[in-house]
């Protein structure tokens, strides 16, 4: 009753099968510069020593069970992570301007609130996106019938940001245009906005009634600084701004299959503003029991312990400086190298970029090569995950690199 032309084979997905073709290469040279999570100096996950401590305390706590989790997750982790996004004494809070969703990590914070919007925005069915942009995102909003619409993002030639480009696309979409936006180290491209970019889009977005949802998924560990990584929010919740966002622990926790994570809501201020948001609450409470009914406890238990005590929250951040320090070392060596090897072109745009990628603007044919002949394997369109890089590899792949462009 399935046949072949109803249910047709899909293609394997394209990050799956690089992990796979990496892993069948018995090359000692190889270098897996694909994967989407950090590795330390010796290319091994990491568990962040904040996170062993985290487990330790929860082991010894005669108290815990394994009961459900409350409908909208656990308060002590949902609490701390919209202070976290939005800032402890951000009005916004202080005035219960935001109701927030535990969910399945960052990637059900996006399916939540496109569900959400799908059901009660009536602004628009269309979702502004990136070119390029994480291809999940067009997958989860065709999930829930909206249509994805890109914006212009990735200047190929200066390996930056098209900023005209995706201003005036955004103030030529329709009014009420939903805006996906990511606030800090973007993926794929490692090519983030100014502060002040981002003030003159919230004036456009703002100038079209334009609706912004936000997807953080790598708050701290781009700059290591987790206020500067959610400034772009921060600012348009200070504009009055009534958006939504998806937040993960993946990356910032290393709790990447724990799938800790959260949806908040924040509405404008004014009168109706709590009313409005406990109307919201409740409907996504009918959303989250029809799709996972309760969130999963481990990863937000961890994540809680360690924002709700001021040591381990202090440690954490030397944990992520540790992390977003070392991929800041490996795109200058990296790019040191490269320029002193005389590679064409210019590499500025290496350390110009942040976060866990970069887009280094290697072509396909070039791709393959460094994967055929040198067993450095990276996605087709020229994206390396800097956490693949360390101080054992960095120089074959520089080498490698220069074989291939020169
Ligand atoms: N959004 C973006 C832009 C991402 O890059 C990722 C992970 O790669 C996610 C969301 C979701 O990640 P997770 O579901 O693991 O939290």
């Amino acid at each position: 009753s399935f046949p072949a032309d109803s249910v047709p084979q899909a293609p394997e997905d394209a990050l799956f099968g690089l992990a796979r073709a990496y892993k069948a290469d018995t090359s000692s040279n190889k270098v897996d510069l694909g994967i989407g999570a950090y590795r330390d100096n010796n290319a091994k996950p990491w568990v962040l020593p904040v996170v062993k401590k985290a487990d330790e305390i929860l082991r010894n706590n005669p108290e815990l069970n394994h009961e459900y989790a409350p409908i909208a997750g656990i308060p002590e982790f949902t609490s701390k992570a919209s202070e976290l996004m939005l800032g402890a004494d951000s009005p916004a809070i202080k005035e219960g301007r935001v109701t927030s969703m535990q969910t399945i990590s960052g990637t059900g914070a996006v399916h939540l609130g496109a569900l959400f919007l799908a059901r009660f925005y009536k602004g628009s069915r269309q979702v502004y996106v990136s070119n390029p942009t994480w291809a999940n995102h067009h997958q989860i909003f065709r999930n829930v019938d909206l249509e994805t619409v890109d914006y212009p993002y990735f200047d190929k030639k200066t390996r930056g940001l098209d900023f005209e480009g995706m201003k005036s696309t955004i103030q030529s979409a329709p009014e009420g245009s939903i805006i996906l936006l990511h606030p800090c180290a973007h993926n794929p491209t490692g090519v983030d906005p100014t502060l002040d970019q981002w003030k003159e889009l919230a004036a456009i977005i703002r100038s079209k009634k334009q609706f912004p949802f936000f997807d953080c998924a790598y708050q701290g560990f781009a700059s290591g600084n987790l206020a500067r990584d959610a400034a772009a929010v921060r600012y348009f919740i200070e504009q009055g701004f009534e958006l939504v966002i998806a937040q993960s622990f993946a990356k910032n926790f290393g709790l990447y299959g724990e799938r800790a994570g959260c949806f908040h809501v924040v509405t404008g201020p004014g009168a109706d503003a709590k009313s409005t948001i406990g109307r919201i609450a409740s409907q996504l409470a009918i959303l989250q029991r029809s799709e996972i009914s309760n969130p999963p406890l481990y990863g937000a238990r961890i994540a809680a312990t360690v924002l709700n005590d001021t040591a381990l929250f202090k440690e954490w951040e030397g944990n992520l400086e540790t992390m977003s320090g070392r991929i800041i070392d490996m795109r200058k060596a990296l790019r040191s190298k490269l320029e002193s090897l005389g590679t064409p072109g210019t590499w500025n745009h290496i350390t110009d970029q942040i976060g866990m990628f970069s887009f280094t603007g290697l072509t396909e044919p070039q791709v393959q090569k460094l994967r055929e002949e040198y067993h450095i394997y990276m996605t087709k369109n020229g994206r390396i995950s800097m956490a693949g890089l360390n101080t054992h590899n960095v120089d074959h792949v520089a080498t490698s690199i220069n074989k291939v462009v020169s």
